[in-house]
């Protein structure tokens, strides 16, 4: 068997093709080569026609726009944006702690979001972030939440035409900040859950809280409701309201596999953050 497979020279031509083909992006290939191997040293077959977009020098690097908001090409990998500091901690951090540095080398930005797992690590800051996916197609562009992108596990809104061209991170505006990933061994390992949360006090006021958490359900969890039973208390009466914020967010979350432990880690990652922040601490990254 023989793949199919187009090597377009230009975004206008994998733009092209992908309209008239529907043929499957492939960036780092390091989701869809393991989803399709057949054995060590065999080519994988896809059942699809496959379309090269590594080559794709408009889907590439780091850029920040006036406002502070970080784009960030959608074959940026993992480690281009852990090194870069305009990133965001927190997604300099998810992607840090991704795999192996052969796999950071290799896996792209726009593949974790089209692969939309729930174990994918950088979606979860990303939403944390209200970050946005920009897609194309020969006839235009458009771009949505990630959080709205994303259905559920392996599913989201990219249409048979487009392409993942860019991700863009609004300028972060936080006092306090928290990024956690538990995998089961630091070589390659993907998530057995991850949260990131950050706060902002104003005046002993917490003007803003978020959270998410990675690999706790179908896709990303973050809750207004949970998050809004805080917004506006200052942090002297934060202690008191630490367990119904646990409460709210052990609802919200549906761990199919192991869910007694990923519920009881997840408690304790996050009650960590809120605990830490009510202590007061110099404005940074709570360890
Ligand atoms: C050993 C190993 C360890 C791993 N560890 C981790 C880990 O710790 N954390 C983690 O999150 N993931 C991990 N992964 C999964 C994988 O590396 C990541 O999801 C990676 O970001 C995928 O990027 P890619 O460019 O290789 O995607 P590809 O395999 O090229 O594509 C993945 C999917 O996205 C689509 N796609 C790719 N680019 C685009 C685009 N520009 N527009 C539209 N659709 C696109 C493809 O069609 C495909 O459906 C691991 C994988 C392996 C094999």
């Amino acid at each position: 068997m023989v793949n199919e497979c187009y090597i377009p020279s230009s975004l206008e031509e994998a733009l092209d093709i992908r309209k008239n083909t529907g043929a499957r992006p492939l960036a780092g290939g390091s989701d869809l080569m393991v989803a399709y191997k057949r054995g060590v040293g065999i080519t994988p077959v896809f059942p699809f026609p496959i379309l090269l977009i590594s080559q794709l020098y408009e889907l590439k690097g780091i850029s920040v726009q006036r406002d502070g908001t970080v784009v960030i090409g959608a074959l940026s990998t993992s480690s281009e944006i852990a090194a870069d500091e305009r990133v965001p901690y927190l997604v300099r951090k998810a992607a840090s702690l991704m795999g192996a540095v052969s796999l950071r080398n290799t896996a792209t930005i726009g593949g974790n979001i089209g692969n939309s797992s729930p174990k994918g690590d950088l979606p979860q800051p990303l939403i944390l972030l209200d970050a946005r996916v920009v897609l194309q197609s020969s006839t235009g562009k458009r771009e949505m939440k990630v959080d709205d992108f994303i259905i559920g596990a392996k599913k989201n809104y990219l249409r048979d035409d487009e392409l993942i061209v860019a991700v863009k991170i609004p300028r972060p505006d936080y006092t306090y900040c928290y990024y956690r990933k538990i995998g089961t061994r630091k070589a390659n390992a993907i998530s057995k859950l991850s949260l990131s949360a950050l706060m902002k006090v104003e005046d002993g006021i917490i003007r803003d809280f978020r959270a998410s958490s990675g690999a706790a359900g179908p896709k990303v969890r973050r809750s207004r409701d949970v998050e809004n039973i805080i917004i506006g208390k200052s942090l002297e009466e934060l202690p008191d309201l630490i367990d119904s914020v646990l409460d709210g967010w052990n609802s919200i979350i549906s761990p199919h596999a192991m869910p007694e432990y990923r519920r009881s880690a997840t408690r304790r990652m996050l009650g960590h953050f809120l605990e830490e922040c009510a202590k007061a601490p110099e404005a940074g990254i709570i360890e």
